[in-house]
């Protein structure tokens, strides 16, 4: 049977220290002490970030197969430890087990692409006498690691997310301080303790905890030559107008819609939204919020819809056959408990769910709901999802376009031609045919348009965030 420790330390420049048990940290589901860790404070970021400076050679120093070697070495112990993790999961954040052990699934996933793209990091040779000023000069460039970095991670994926900067980082041989999410450190804590069996250079690599003071640093800190920020877009926007000189990557928030078009394949498309809406109590920056169902099936989908919901099973997630679990605190249920109310009284019809006890709510659907209400405009990140109707494709289009966000868009037809229309036309990051727009591999260019974000992960594309372009001009004479 896994256990969680009573404490962990926090990691400083690779090495495990524990100045405080200043963070408790509970166990969403039953709200009792999971554990406690450290919270750092300005002192210990601030030698965090002198580590990472001087780590910053000999990191870049590092041939690219000693980086895939740490890579590896984590691929494998994560696979060790897989149980351990998958249960970290499981208590700090609530997740149900099973979405817990798809999370280390991909950790795994996240590590290997990141090895494999280790020794990739190419350049290109480009001609350079396209006129006759440049003729007998010749043109190299290739990637330099951009410095130490600084990464924030959110409370829902507390590994995958946090991997998804911490790989490409060792992939281009960066050093970095890590701020994972005070509701769920643990996560990150582990990859830290995994992390420093390797022979990463001192200072490589920082795992701190901190509280809103400490946390300013990981932004303002002119050391830091890149923010790169998974989180709500009200934090992320804020952060990234504090962050002076340094590039910002920010994955943020949204209200994913899906369209269920005439021609789909209902039964296939059921399982899925319902995946997609309320997966890990729909805590999820791509899950399905808004579906838009063609009239000529709607009333067959949404009564598919109602009747599948009401039989998902809600409970304790360390309980195999859980499929709901509680929201990450009991504030967060209030607050969605009440949009749900809100959009009610406003005269949306609740045509499932809706009842709340304490972080516990119910997978919840409505339908009629006046789109000026917050469960449609804003992001809902719980357990809810609305229904609409449309009659034209194109109607469909303007209403997923309908919202300030755009981080992905669902689609479900068997119509090349729509599907492209659609890849033209959504406002999104990525569009998802025959699936939900919750759906990630972690090797796909994956991020936000408008409110939703700047810039993409998916290990290639961060690594181009993770490096600067460094050119070299030769002139034959
Ligand atoms: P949050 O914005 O509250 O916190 C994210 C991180 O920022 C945490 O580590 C938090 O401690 C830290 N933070 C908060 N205020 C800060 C400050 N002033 N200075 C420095 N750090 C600060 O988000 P959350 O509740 O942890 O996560 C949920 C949000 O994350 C949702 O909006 C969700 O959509 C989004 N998210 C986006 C993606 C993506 O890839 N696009 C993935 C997962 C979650």
């Amino acid at each position: 049977m896994t256990q969680l420790k009573d404490t962990y330390p926090l990691y400083l420049n690779n090495v495990a220290v524990q100045p405080n048990t200043d963070l408790v940290v509970t166990d969403k589901y039953t709200g009792d002490v999971a554990f406690r860790t450290a919270l750092a404070t300005p002192d210990i970021i601030d030698a965090g970030i002198d580590g990472a400076v001087a780590a910053t050679e000999p990191m870049a120093q590092m041939a690219s197969y000693e980086r895939q070697d740490v890579l590896m070495h984590c691929v494998s112990r994560f696979k060790e430890r897989f149980d351990e993790l998958a249960y970290a999961l499981c208590v700090e954040a609530g997740k149900p087990i099973k979405d817990s052990e798809g999370e280390v699934t991909r950790l795994i996933d996240t590590f290997r692409i990141a090895a494999e793209e280790s020794v990739r990091m190419t350049g290109e040779v480009q001609p350079l006498d396209i006129s006759p000023r440049a003729r007998g000069y010749q043109g190299i460039w290739k990637r330099v690691p951009i410095g130490p970095c600084s990464f924030i991670s959110p409370f829902n994926f507390p590994l995958n997310l946090a991997a998804h900067k911490i790989a490409p980082a060792i992939a281009v041989g960066c050093p970095f301080v890590m701020k994972p999410a005070s509701k769920t450190p643990l996560g990150a804590i582990i990859m830290g303790e995994v992390l420093a069996e390797t022979n990463l250079p001192k200072g490589a690599f920082s795992i701190l905890p901190a509280s809103r003071d400490g946390a300013d640093l990981f932004t303002e800190d002119d050391r830091l030559k890149l923010l790169s920020f998974t989180g709500s877009p009200a934090v992320g926007w804020a952060l990234k107008a504090k962050a002076g000189k340094k590039p910002v990557v920010l994955e943020l928030g949204g209200n994913a819609a899906v369209i269920i078009d005439e021609d789909a394949d209902l039964d296939d498309a059921l399982e899925r939204v319902i995946f997609g809406a309320f997966y890990q109590s729909g805590q999820s920056c791509i899950g399905v919020q808004r579906i838009i169902i063609h009239e000529n099936v709607y009333d067959q989908f949404r009564d598919m819809l109602v009747a599948k919901t009401a039989t998902l099973i809600a409970g304790d997630p360390k309980d195999r056959k859980t499929f709901v679990g509680p929201m990450i605190s009991e504030s967060e249920a209030s607050r969605l408990d009440g949009w749900i109310q809100e959009a009610i009284k406003a005269g949306a019809t609740l045509l499932v769910g809706g009842n709340r006890e304490g972080a516990m709510l119910e997978a919840t659907l409505l339908e009629n709901v006046p789109r000026d209400t917050n469960a449609v405009r804003e992001e809902a990140f719980g357990p809810l999802a609305i229904l609409s109707k449309f009659s034209d494709f194109d109607e469909a289009l303007a209403e997923v376009n309908d919202s300030k966000f755009g981080l992905q868009a669902g689609i479900f037809t068997r119509d090349l031609f729509k599907t492209l229309d659609a890849w033209d036309t959504l406002d999104v990051g990525g569009v998802v045919v025959n699936d939900v727009p919750s759906y990630r591999v972690d090797n796909m260019p994956y991020g936000g348009v408008k409110d939703s974000g700047l810039g993409r992960e998916g290990i290639k594309f961060a690594m181009e965030d993770l490096t600067e372009i460094r050119n070299l001009v030769i002139r034959r004479t």
